[in-house]
């Protein structure tokens, strides 16, 4: 039997964690909902989670709850990191505490394979920990990721729809992307200004070249760069875009938000070979 755990709203005042906006700082204290984001990641099994921003610690809580063999938390927030010893303590050999930036860490330094990630990520820097984690997808055998709703739609968009551009192509080339789960501001302390949702993406198995990926990261920053305007025009950046157009059997007055994935890998592939 593990020792039982104080309160969160008591381990919140007894360590000082008011809420900070720079660091996106909005908690989940509710058990229930943090053990059904545990449960999207499954099966945990012999898995090392990856969770970003553990702040107080409410979905931690439920990682540790989970048959996950090991947890790396990675935290920037100095005022959380007493307290997360103090879980680690708790549940001994379970939990490993970081402090640190998760733009700068090195997962596959920090933690062997099998890697899962779950995380309710600060709104200000998940789309750039996302694509980070896109060039490398490999490392991981999920990636559980709450966003603004707004961010996680924009993940599973499908082409010629309202939230499609380049986060969707970048997603979904190199993951399986579904909508987990939608929760209302009010499960949040503080409430934010907007709901929010878990996208759940699963790495395919071929992994990519990572010169292919980046050659896609090129080619939707010139597509999506001037969405509204047809490819034939916002392609030009590249540099011979009729060519390249006709090449990849696509109709150069197309914009950027009709194309398929796989058009969009038709394109790099070519620009990749161009050199
Ligand atoms: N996981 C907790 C929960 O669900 O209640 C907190 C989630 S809160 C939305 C985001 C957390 O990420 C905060 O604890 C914040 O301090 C942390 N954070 C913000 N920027 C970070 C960064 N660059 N690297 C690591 N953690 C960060």
């Amino acid at each position: 039997m593990s020792a039982p755990l104080p309160p969160l709203a008591e381990h919140i005042a007894r360590h000082g964690l008011a809420p900070r906006k720079s660091l996106g700082q909005h908690f989940l204290l509710d058990a229930t909902l943090c053990a059904r984001i545990a449960q999207i990641a499954s099966p945990l099994e012999g898995r090392q989670v990856l969770e970003v921003g553990p702040g107080p610690g409410g979905l931690t809580r439920a990682l540790l709850d989970s048959p996950a063999e090991h947890i790396v938390a990675v935290e920037l927030d100095r005022r959380a990191i007493a307290g997360l010893e103090e879980l680690s303590a708790a549940r001994p050999g379970r939990l490993t505490i970081v402090e640190g930036d998760a733009l700068r860490v090195d997962a596959e330094a920090l933690m062997p394979a099998p890697r899962r990630i779950v995380a309710n990520l600060p709104y200000n820097v998940g789309t750039p920990l996302l694509i980070g984690w896109l060039r490398q997808a490999h490392l991981f055998e999920s990636m559980t990721l709450m966003f603004q709703q707004e961010v996680a739609e924009r993940i599973v968009a499908a082409p010629d729809t309202e939230h499609y551009g380049r986060l969707a192509v970048l997603s979904q080339f190199r993951c399986q992307c579904r909508m987990a789960m939608r929760l209302p501001p009010g499960a949040f302390s503080p409430p934010p200004k907007v709901w929010s949702a878990i996208a759940h993406l699963v790495p395919h198995e071929q992994a990519p070249e990572p010169a292919l990926m980046s050659s896609l990261e090129r080619v939707t920053a010139a597509a999506f760069g001037q969405r509204r305007k047809m490819l034939r025009s916002s392609l030009k950046s590249l540099g011979g875009a009729e060519a390249l157009l006709e090449q990849a059997g696509l109709d150069g007055t197309r914009r950027a938000e009709t194309l398929q994935v796989a058009e969009f890998e038709r394109l790099a592939r070519l620009v990749l070979a161009r050199g």
